[in-house]
């Protein structure tokens, strides 16, 4: 049996412990390190509540379970063929095969769309957490599976973690576990969004999903995160997502009953932030 005890932790980038809030959710409280500026939920939940909410998408919270099964969406797919063509040219544009894996695989969206872009003979595979996310991706036949980093023994070129940053609870040592998985000068994809570059909560375009999301970063953060653990950022783009159709999607899903944040478009300093990364040839 689980507990559901709160652990207070000191900042996961710098290690400070002054801090000051940013915003509530769910009866849980983002704080911003007064050294860093890194924002993270604390006190949180155990690693062992983080990992085993992971597994079966739900977290457990004041009021009531957050749910964070969500459905296989076509959209997403349309999204990241867009992402990939924005961040990977030179990738389309060459005949040689690559070696993929997608760490956070989801329901395998980003697994299907590069295996139609990646050029021919590339092998794409996706890991994931949660059991019935994967079990979905498997019925449609694509290579995701339920692996723990330290199960898998194959290296690959390139690495991405799309809108994993936020739950990994110590993103330093996950880049640890990371890298052993690269091939020499191979390279990670790094996408998330910039709420750690918001002055508070009031300003982020969404719900912010805690305890599920448990760090927000900002651009100069996620730099950090990645130069301290050995990579060299080759390229970062931003997008920002408070567009019009963003607000009229938005009002759609309010209208259905949905729980939205309603806020009016081109307002936000929030971005999605890109980033591709090489890992660093080793010293000595
Ligand atoms: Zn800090």
């Amino acid at each position: 049996m689980l507990s559901s005890r709160l652990e207070f932790i000191d900042c996961p980038l710098c290690g400070a412990s002054s801090t000051k809030t940013w915003g509530t959710e769910n009866g849980f409280e983002c704080v911003r390190c007064t050294r860093c500026e890194l924002v993270y939920v604390n006190p949180r939940p155990s690693l062992a509540e983080i990992s085993h909410a992971n597994e079966i998408g739900e977290h457990r919270s004041g009021a009531e379970a957050l749910n964070v099964v969500y459905k296989r969406s076509r959209r997403k797919a349309r999204r990241y063929a867009s992402t990939i063509r924005t961040v990977f040219p030179d990738v389309l544009a060459s005949s040689k095969p690559v070696t993929w894996l997608d760490v956070g695989a989801g329901f395998g969206e980003l697994v299907e769309v590069l295996q139609s872009m990646l050029p021919a003979g590339s092998r794409v595979t996706g890991v994931e957490p949660m059991a019935s996310k994967v079990a979905a991706a498997q019925k449609i036949g694509l290579p995701v599976y339920q692996k723990d980093l330290s199960q898998i023994t194959e290296r690959f070129d390139f690495i991405s973690l799309i809108n994993v940053f936020a739950h990994i609870p110590d993103f330093h040592d996950f880049l640890g576990r990371l890298r052993p998985l690269l091939r020499e000068k191979g390279e990670l994809f790094v996408e998330t969004g910039n709420g750690g570059d918001l002055p508070s909560m009031k300003e982020y375009p969404d719900l912010l999903y805690l305890p599920d999301h448990l760090v927000f970063a900002g651009e100069g953060h996620l730099r950090a995160f990645l130069a301290e653990a050995g990579f060299s950022i080759i390229a970062t783009h931003t997008v920002r997502i408070d567009t019009a159709m963003h607000f009229g999607k938005t009002l759609v899903k309010k209208a259905i009953g949905r729980k939205v944040k309603l806020a009016m478009p081109y307002q936000s300093r929030f971005r999605r932030v890109l980033v591709r990364a090489r890992l660093n040839a080793p010293t000595g």
